[in-house]
């Protein structure tokens, strides 16, 4: 299966970004922007407090819904935390989980991504499961090692079936907000060994489904030749996912 036949899918992560008010602008003007294309799944990822106000906006819309991230345990005392059945109640089909800044600042671990994989995947809702190296371990020719650690530990004692429901999210660390993105070869080199990793633990077959993003400093001006890659089947967007123009024009040259 060509990448043509996997449906492109770009998401924008909005981070710790935009009161309430200003995600129903946001959003308001993205769908206006989008409304007319087909082929592509459009998903935004607002902070907690806003999901349930762009879950209106985009009702009968063709903008799907992300939470940033969720805890594993349904319900209980586990003070500041957000459920699966939760964000499916609020209208959520995605959830970004393993992003570099959570495992950064907030001790995310390989083993805390895979508990809210299955977690997710238990409601049939989608993971979005970022993995990426950090600038050092490139440097050091540690990349591929890094990235299976990340895929391996992350989607473990995954089926198939369940593997298919989700997305992997390849965010070299160095290229996320700092303006520097990877080339659309580095890219290409790392989605095709992830895509190697997935046919050697389950099969070719299953590889060649999954869809794999790609993100870091995704811009309207880089997003056509990073997408043009066989093995790049989207784009997980930051920065330029909090602006209208620059997020539906992203959409527009995935296609
Ligand atoms: C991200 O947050 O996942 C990201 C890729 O950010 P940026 O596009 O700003 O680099």
């Amino acid at each position: 299966m060509g990448r043509t036949m996997r449906t492109p899918i770009i998401a924008g992560n909005w981070k710790l970004n935009n009161t309430i008010s200003e995600a129903v602008a946001l959003t308001t003007a993205l769908k206006d922007l989008v409304a007319d294309c087909t082929g592509v799944e459009i998903i935004v990822a607002p902070t907690f407090t806003a999901l349930a106000t762009v879950s209106d906006v985009i009702k009968g819309s063709n903008i799907r819904l992300a939470a940033q991230d969720v805890y594993w345990e349904e319900s209980g005392a586990f003070t500041g935390e957000v459920s699966v059945p939760m964000l499916k109640d609020v209208g959520c089909d995605y959830v970004i989980i393993g992003h570099s800044e959570r495992r950064q600042y907030f001790g995310e671990t390989n083993e805390s991504v895979n508990q809210k994989a299955k977690a997710v995947l238990s409601h049939d809702l989608q993971p979005i499961v970022c993995v990426g190296e950090q600038l050092e371990d490139r440097e050091a020719g540690r990349t591929e090692e890094v990235i299976n650690d990340h895929v391996t530990g992350g989607i473990a004692g995954l089926s198939a079936a369940q593997l298919l429901s989700g997305v992997i999210a390849y965010e070299p660390v160095w290229a996320i907000g700092t303006g520097k993105t990877a080339t659309p070869a580095q890219a290409q080199e790392v989605h095709g060994y992830i895509r190697k990793l997935l046919k050697d633990a389950y099969s070719d077959e299953i590889a060649s489904q999954i869809r794999i993003q790609y993100g870091g400093s995704v811009k309207p001006e880089n997003a056509a030749e990073l997408m043009a890659q066989p093995d790049v089947d989207g784009a997980l967007v930051g920065g330029a996912s909090l602006q209208a123009e620059s997020f539906a024009q992203i959409v527009k040259n995935a296609l």
